[in-house]
């Protein structure tokens, strides 16, 4: 059996899905292929949606709780709580509900999705590239102009076409909780090297439930594993209170790549999310930035598939804002590097101590911006006395974005 489509998206996960109502709306034929039996399972994730990013897909429905702000904690229990209250910073979704959104638009749209289904092999043709996939156990050849890898972090197709890895590869384990005792609006980030070594851990309010995870490299986890440090979160002497009657309803570990890849495309392969390695330093989303990167190349993407012009040279052309992309998120964990995860608890207690300062409250509320972490980190190095020391290793490092 021989199948044709103008462009395979390998992953309906929301960036496959979205990228797909995109090319879909074009008058293109697309065929998204799924390894899954459903779409938003296995649930590996927070669910924090910006409001930019939501207004993009409009799923609305799948919103379980917004958040306004952050009470952020020292390692030795100091506490900041940022946000305006009112000003909705992040919403919280049900994941399976925004993927399955996402899916169906691009179905509406005129995508077909294959269940059950993934590539085995690939193979350039004249004009076009022929992709094996088994689908529901039999194998189907698929003849297409484009092959898009939106698979997440452990990427078949950039395995495949050996486009490179992440700088970073960060792991996340997450526990379903009820009946945790945190305050409505609020997300709680717990920090120090018991419970989060390099980064932070969250407690996300989620309607009825609580969300509480970690997540850290491999490098900082330094032979422990994520579960050892949820469960030092939840015993830790500062905050078991908090902890003392939830009950856990479900859990989950998954991977965050971040850092974009050397070679995001290739003669007729394109790179979109998780598998690009697009999830931000600071927080580990993926989704705002994948959506981001869909908007940016989909118009040069549309044109070249039917001018069917899609040599790598081409593709590197439309594939040009992941450059600055890239230059945002080497920014973006140049000062994550110096505000947190290259500090240790001592340093981190002296920060924590100036984030509590009222004039540095007002700033990070004034210009504080999760899609933007970048203008809020220069600008505490500039204007925060105490941060200015910081500022001379940060310069050079900044300055070369690397
Ligand atoms: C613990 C944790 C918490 C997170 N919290 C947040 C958060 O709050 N906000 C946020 O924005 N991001 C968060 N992320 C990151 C977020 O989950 C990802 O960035 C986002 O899901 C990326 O979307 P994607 O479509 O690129 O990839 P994915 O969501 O991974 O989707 C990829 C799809 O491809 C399918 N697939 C994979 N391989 C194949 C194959 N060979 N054949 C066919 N199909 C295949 C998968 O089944 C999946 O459906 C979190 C991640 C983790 C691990």
């Amino acid at each position: 059996m021989e199948e044709r489509a103008d462009v395979v998206i390998v992953g309906a996960g929301p960036v496959g899905g979205y990228l797909a109502q995109k090319l879909s709306s074009a008058g293109l034929d697309v065929l998204l292929l799924e390894e899954h039996l459903e779409i938003g399972r296995p649930f590996q994730c927070a669910g924090l949606v910006t409001p930019s990013a939501m207004t993009k897909v409009g799923l609305e429905s799948s919103i379980l709780s917004s958040v306004w702000g952050a009470r952020i904690h020292s390692p030795k229990g100091n506490q900041v709580i940022v946000g305006n209250e009112g000003e909705i910073k992040t919403h919280v979704v049900c994941r399976k509900m925004f993927d399955q959104g996402i899916v169906a638009k691009a179905i509406e749209k005129g995508s077909r999705l294959w269940l059950d289904s993934q590539p085995i092999s690939a193979e350039y043709i004249d004009d076009g590239i022929k992709i094996e996939v088994n689908r529901g156990g039999r194998e189907v050849s698929v003849v297409a102009s484009l092959l898009c890898g939106a698979d997440g972090a452990h990427s078949w197709v950039r395995r495949y076409f050996k486009m490179g890895n992440s700088k970073e590869i960060m792991i996340g384990f997450q526990a379903e909780v009820v009946n945790y005792d945190g305050a409505d609006g609020l997300l709680d980030m717990y920090t120090g090297e018991n419970v989060a070594p390099g980064f932070f851990a969250w407690v996300i309010p989620s309607g009825k439930s609580w969300r509480v995870g970690v997540w850290s490299t491999v490098k900082d986890l330094n032979g422990r594993s994520c579960e050892e440090l949820y469960y030092s979160l939840i015993n830790h002497p500062l905050w078991k209170e908090r902890f003392a009657n939830s009950k856990e309803v479900s859990r989950y570990c998954g991977p965050l790549t971040s850092g974009v890849v050397s070679r995001p495309v290739k003669d007729r392969v394109a790179l979109f999310g998780d598998a690009v390695g697009l999830c931000k330093p600071t927080t580990g989303g993926g989704i705002g930035p994948g959506f981001e990167q869909v908007d940016l190349m989909h118009e040069g993407l549309i044109s070249a598939i039917k001018e069917n012009k899609l040599s790598k040279s081409k593709l590197q052309v439309i594939a040009k804002p992941l450059k600055h992309m890239k230059k945002d998120q080497n920014r973006a964990r140049i000062l994550r590097n110096l505000y947190l995860s290259d500090c240790n608890d001592d340093e981190l207690e002296e920060t924590f101590a100036t984030f509590a300062k009222p004039n540095v409250v007002e700033m990070i509320n004034e210009v504080g911006d999760i899609e933007k972490p970048v203008t809020l980190g220069i600008k505490m190095l500039k204007e925060v006395p105490e941060f200015r020391k910081m500022a001379v290793s940060a310069t050079w490092a900044l300055l070369r974005g690397d």
